[in-house]
Parts: structure tokens; sequence; C-alpha cells
């Protein structure tokens, strides 16, 4: 093995040797079902025949050809399919290799667009505790979480950090959840305030929270509240659907059910659905103008984007969630799973809290309900649940989040859009066995 020190030091990871619909199957025949999608990415389970003869197509055509030379038919009908299921106002797209190259793209054309449009002046980033927008160094600069940035926290842009919103944990006593939203959307303002609205660029956050909390939710109203501030000061929204976009919470973009639209979104993940490493960032035509009759073009590229082959697969895989009504499924189906899971968890003496939208669900782990306090860090909770779960046959996505600086566990759940009823017991069954060995 001549890779580089694996991301789990220590873990004996098993040869993977094939995928069928939501199950992976190890070289050893034992099978696996994918109930995270990787890390919410497998939205049409492992071997859907329409990708995989759209990407054989697309290579028998060419592989690809450079975008300082050329366009392509599937990069371009990609685009235009996206733009028309784009929330409104968003009118242009660019293709890139995944999440954090889409957030790095977002930031730079941000930056690009007050220059162009007269305001060079506004260069800083507000974001969220608590977030995750990958790992290059623009993304993470982004990103909230404290213990991923510390060890680079020299080579890393100067973003502030606000309160996500988080009402299991953020919710004061006898607090409604629209006067919680209302609160920490507010911080945003002060936040603006506080550093001269003038020399703000951008405010980033992910619609619902993946990785860093599980499947959390903004409360009604919060978005819209944000919204009308990002409007108030000129100040730009990009919302980070890498991981929440793409039909996972039962609509294209997840902000839809917030009622808001961004001007810049980033989507990955879920776009190439695990068949071809692929990403985009789409931003409003205002954007685009300003740049347009500006300097006339985005200062950025990176050699793979807009690849023609990962594009076909993308152009498959959105056919496929919008023309066959896959992204409906996952709204069902996700309703399916919250019922199993507070059938099987609701009273469960660990479980805190069950939440999320569409097929995309998290539970939180505590190690006392009634004061929601959560298990010392050490005990590395979620990654005895993690180990269980895999032994037991079920990939699930465990992380331990920082709550209020303490740790805090949480399971997140993200299947493909294509399981089945017996999935759901399946995945309910032997999360309870792997929590039962776990704790
Ligand atoms: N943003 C969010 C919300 C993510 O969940 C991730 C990946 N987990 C990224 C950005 C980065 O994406 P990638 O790993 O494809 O670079």
């Amino acid at each position: 093995m001549s890779h580089l020190i694996p991301r789990a030091p220590g873990a004996v990871r098993p040869m993977v040797d094939r995928g069928e619909g939501v199950y992976l199957i190890d070289q050893s025949g034992k099978r696996y079902l994918d109930a995270s999608g990787g890390a919410a990415v497998s939205c049409l389970g492992h071997s859907d025949p329409a990708v995989i003869a759209a990407i054989k197509a697309q290579l028998d055509r060419v592989a690809f050809a450079h975008t300082g030379f050329f366009t392509s038919e599937p990069a371009e009908r990609l685009a235009d399919l996206l733009i028309a299921h784009a929330p409104a106002g968003i009118d242009r797209v660019c293709l890139v290799s995944g999440g954090s190259e889409a957030m790095e793209a977002a930031l730079k054309l941000a930056r690009q667009y007050m220059l162009e449009s007269g305001q060079p002046g506004r260069h800083r980033v507000i974001a969220r505790r608590q977030s995750y927008h990958g790992t290059t160094l623009g993304a993470l600069a982004t990103g909230g979480n404290a213990g991923r940035r510390a060890p680079f926290a020299p080579l890393l842009a100067e973003t502030t950090h606000i309160a996500p919103c988080y009402a299991y944990r953020g919710r004061a006593e006898g607090e409604s959840d629209e006067a919680y939203g209302l609160r920490v959307a507010d911080e945003l303002e002060t936040e603006i305030e506080r550093l001269g609205p003038e020399t703000v660029m951008a405010f980033v956050a992910e619609p619902v929270v993946g990785a860093t909390l599980g499947a959390v939710p903004a409360v009604s109203g919060y978005f819209r509240r944000i919204r009308e501030i990002c409007d108030r000061h000129g100040v730009l929204l990009i919302l980070d659907e890498v991981m929440c976009g793409m039909g996972r919470t039962g609509t294209l973009f997840a902000c839809e059910q917030d009622g808001i639209a961004p001007d810049i979104v980033t989507i990955a993940k879920g776009l190439g659905a695990d068949y071809q490493p692929v990403g985009a960032m789409l931003c409003t035509g205002r954007i685009h103008d300003a740049i347009a009759a500006g300097s006339g073009a985005f200062q950025h590229g990176h050699t793979y984007m807009g690849h023609p082959t990962a594009a076909a697969a993308a152009l498959a895989v959105l056919t496929r969630l919008t023309r066959d009504g896959l992204v409906a499924r996952a709204r069902r189906m996700g309703e399916r799973l919250e019922a199993s899971l507070r059938a099987a968890f609701a009273e469960h003496s660990h479980i805190g809290d069950i939440r999320g939208r569409g097929l995309f669900r998290g539970l939180e782990l505590v190690e006392d309900r009634a004061s929601r306090r959560p298990f010392a860090p050490d005990l590395r909770v979620h990654a005895r649940l993690k180990a269980a779960a895999f032994e037991a046959g079920l990939i699930c996505y465990p992380m331990g989040g920082t709550v209020d600086g303490r740790a805090g566990d949480h399971v997140l759940l993200a299947p493909p859009f294509i399981l089945e009823d017996s999935h759901v017991s399946e995945i309910t069954d032997k999360l309870k066995s792997a929590l039962t060995a776990a704790l």
C-alpha cells in the first residue's frame, strides 16, 4: 500500500469489489447497505444503468477537451438543465470537479464581483460556527470547525463566524422557533455592522448543515431574515448545497424549502452521484453581467473544469432526478425513514434529537436525554458506532462535532433515493443493534 497515511489511522478498510443498487460489496462477498451514500454522494445507488451508459457513450466520442479551446455538448446541456431548475435569478453555471473547488470559485467570484461593481473595500466573509465548506484553503477558512482549522490557521484568510441555527442546542427555554430563528439571524446584522458593511463581501451558510451537525435545517423564517439582512447591506448570500443539494432534502435545491434564493450556490456530491467527480458554482445574472461589462471574464480556472465525461455523467444524473421523479421519491421515502427512526428511537435513552429533511436525516447521541448532556469526547462514541454499524453491514456517517466547546456525537443518514421500504427497516434494525453494541 503506497498511499499517504489513511484518514483513519490504524483502521483496516476492506477492499471494495462492486456495487449493486443501495449495497456495496467487498472482496470477501460481505454486503454493506450504504445508508449514508458514502458522504451523501450516492443518490442513485451504485449501479445506475443510465448514468453508466452515458459515461461509456461519452468516452467513445471524446473523454476530454480543454475549456480553453472547446466547450462540449454535455457541458452545455448540463448547464442549461441546471439553470432550468435553479432558484429564481440564478442563471449562470461554472462546472468544476468537487465541492471544495465549487466553494473556492464562489469566494473568488464574489470578490471579483465586488471589484468590478465598484466596491473594492468589500472582502470580508462571515460564516457560521460548526460548519464545513471543504478542505482547500479558501473553503477551510470559511468553515467553522475549530479543530479542522487550527493547524492551518496562519494560512487562512480572515473570516468571522456567527452562531449556526441549531434549535436543539441554541433555543432558549420557552423561546419559540420563530423568535429563536430571528434572534440568531440578527447576529449577522450585528456582525456586519461591527465589521463595517462597506468591508463585507459575503455571508456563507449550508441551508441544512451536514457533516458538522448532522442534518440540521434552520427553523422557519431564519433564512428569510438572513436574505433581508444581506440585501439591506449589499452583502452576497452564498449557499453551500454541496451536501444538501441535488434533491437530497426532497427539493432539488434545499433553499427552495426556506423560501429564498441565493446570489451564489454551490453543488457537488449528488451532482455526479459518485459516478464522476464533478461540482458546480451557480450565480445570478446580475453577478455575471457586472463581470461581463467589466473585465469580461471570471479570473479562475482548473484544467478539468467542464470535463465532458464528468458533465455527461452529471447530465444523466440530473435527467434521472428530474425526469424520473426521484426528487419526489427522496421526499416520500424520507418521510418513511423519519417515521421508522422515530418509532425505533424517539424514546431511546441516548438519542436526544431526530432531525432533517427528505433523505437527509440526523440523530444526535447524548449521554443524558433530559439534560441533553453529550458524551465525553474521549469515549469517541461516534467512532464506536461507525465501527459497530460497519461490522453489521451498515454504512452510516457518525461524527463528533463540538457543542459549545464540548464534544457532541451524531449520526448522519443519507441513503440513495432508490431505497425501498425493506431497506428502511434494515437501516433502522441495524442501527439499533449497532447502538446497543457501541454504547
Ligand atoms: N461543502 C459541504 C457542505 C460539504 O459537505 C463538503 C464535503 N463534505 C464540501 C463542501 C467539500 O466538498 P469536497 O469534499 O467534494 O471537496
